[in-house]
């Protein structure tokens, strides 16, 4: 589903690249976590995954990233809305608009839908992710865990096939980190989506995940399997 074939990335004027030579192939359907220390490169790796590095960053990105056969080098990633959705840290960076249900509306925006698939997309994303009630909610009056779910909504609506998050539960406390984990293991499991999730509060997250992906230090090549396996390493 999301496939790294030689992928290298060096930021322009940094004397080391920041991913060398990452081969990573993440299955469809499977809720992948991504480990290694800090400065290792995984906030590269995920930003590739949605066309972010070299779009936006700058640099440049050497082989190939597909998600589900569609290079992100070729797309804006806009265009891949509908193939790859991106969440981060903080949801407030992502918000454009004043409410919960105008922020899951906008996610779909570039995609040129009907307005009653809209309505629909918009009815059946409050539904999964538990924020029906709070539809008319002012973004700036939820806490830190409704935000985060309503940041991964936003980027639900268009119905990509993948979703790669940087940390999400990092800025939460436990319980919302949980609500949190749970919507996304909802998805794995009922939609098909396949996770790619950066986190380096290990213990918080590996019991959700059906694989680890570790990179272990700066060049070396990423291991990838059952998260007993990979974390004995
Ligand atoms: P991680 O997410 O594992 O902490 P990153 O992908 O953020 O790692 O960083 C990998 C390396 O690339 C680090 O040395 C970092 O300083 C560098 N780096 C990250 N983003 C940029 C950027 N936009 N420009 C230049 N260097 C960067
Ligand atoms: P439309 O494509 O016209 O919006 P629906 O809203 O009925 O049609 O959704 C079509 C199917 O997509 C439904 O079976 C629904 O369960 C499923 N679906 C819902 N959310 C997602 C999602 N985030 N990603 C992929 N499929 C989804």
């Amino acid at each position: 589903m999301i496939r790294f074939e030689d992928v290298s990335v060096v930021y322009d004027g940094a004397d080391a690249p920041a991913l060398r030579g990452v081969d990573l192939t993440v299955p469809e359907g499977e809720l992948v976590l991504l480990a290694g220390p800090s400065g290792v490169g995984k906030s590269t790796l995920l930003n590739a995954v949605c066309g972010l590095v070299p779009h936006f960053t700058g640099g440049t990105l050497a082989g190939r990233v597909t998600v589900a056969g569609r290079d992100t080098r070729s797309h804006k990633p806009r265009e891949l809305a509908d193939v790859v959705g991106t969440v981060g840290q903080d949801p407030s960076a992502h918000f454009v608009t004043d409410t919960v249900e105008d922020e899951l509306a906008y996610g779909m925006e570039s995609l040129g839908l009907a307005p009653a698939v809209m309505r629909r997309r918009v009815e059946e994303t409050l539904d999964l992710l538990g924020l029906a009630e709070l539809r008319d909610r002012p973004l700036a009056t939820l806490s830190g865990g409704q935000r985060q779910r309503v940041a991964i909504g936003s980027v639900l609506t268009p119905h990509p096939r993948a979703l790669v998050l940087d940390e999400p539960t990092s800025a939460l406390d436990p319980a919302a980190a949980e609500e949190v984990l749970a919507v996304l293991q909802r998805l794995v499991h009922d939609l098909g989506t396949t996770v790619l999730m950066a986190e380096h509060r290990l213990e918080r997250v590996v019991q959700y995940a059906d694989q680890v992906a570790l990179l272990p230090a700066p060049g070396a090549p990423v291991l990838l399997g059952p998260p007993a396996e990979v974390m004995a390493v």
